[in-house]
């Protein structure tokens, strides 16, 4: 008799998780600016958070040690190439950087010598993940997509995308193109929380793309990056939130890819 109550508990269970997939909530950072250290940090590590920063070549002498320590407390370092490349036409930016000027040689050469930035700051051997500089996929109007693949020098990268870049097919996905939604100016905490509860709902996976938090630039308020992750935190059955490379991970081991 205890045999069969136990099978019936396991079947429940079973259906029970079928049902109720947790969802995969993916915090990401760009740019590496000091606000991200200075306030977004501090939040996601007091609610035992972990995140994916993507870095730049202009880290340097101050900021370094202060990376190592996020890289210690197992946050993501992540790649956002050397220089930041652009159209000059969406950012104003050194003439250097223009990605219209770019071959995709130069962008992937860039790619990897940010790799090895990043290994000199953490010493993680681990494949990288990468996020395209202003979401372009293309230099010098060549899309260098599948380039990308073929040098083999990232994992992940993601894309960009709106408040509807909520992931549920998975076999349509493509690893170096990963949708996020990136959060305008002044968002608030209830804008976040609606698009946190949009994943939740579907059972997938959600991307934020955040620059300045409480500061710098396309900056999200402090108080409303916090209400997200108390939300999420409040939510932690049904919300899975990882680095971009473990929710990646996750989503590949699933067999969805
Ligand atoms: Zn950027």
């Amino acid at each position: 008799m205890k045999r069969i109550i136990v099978f019936l508990l396991l079947l429940n269970f079973t259906a029970y998780a079928q049902q109720h997939k947790k969802a995969i909530i993916v915090l990401t950072y760009d740019d590496a600016l000091e606000s991200q250290l200075d306030v977004a940090l501090p939040q996601l590590d007091s609610l035992g958070f972990k995140a994916t920063f993507f870095l730049m070549g202009n880290i340097g002498q101050a900021t370094i040690p202060r990376w190592r320590q996020v890289a210690l407390k197992g946050h993501e370092l992540a790649n956002h190439s050397l220089y930041h490349p652009c159209l000059l036409t969406t950012v104003k930016a050194n003439q250097a950087n223009n990605s219209g000027s770019y071959t995709v040689y130069m962008m992937l050469r860039e790619i990897a010598e940010m790799n090895n930035l990043l290994f000199a700051v953490d010493g993680q051997t681990a494949p990288r993940t990468y996020a395209y500089p202003c979401t372009e996929v293309a230099v010098g109007s060549v899309n260098y997509v599948d380039s990308l693949r073929l040098a083999g020098t990232i994992k992940y990268a993601r894309i960009g995308g709106g408040p509807d870049a909520v992931i549920t097919d998975f076999k349509k996905l493509d690893v170096l193109q990963i949708p996020a939604w990136g959060v305008h100016a002044g968002v608030t905490g209830d804008e976040l929380i609606a698009f946190a509860k949009k994943v939740q709902q579907s059972g997938g996976m959600g991307v934020f793309m955040f620059h300045g938090v409480g500061g710098d630039y396309i900056t999200t308020p402090a108080a409303a990056h916090r209400q997200l992750l108390l939300y999420l935190k409040q939510h932690q059955d049904e919300i899975e939130v990882c680095t971009f490379k473990t929710g990646m991970d996750r989503v590949a081991a699933a067999g969805h890819n």
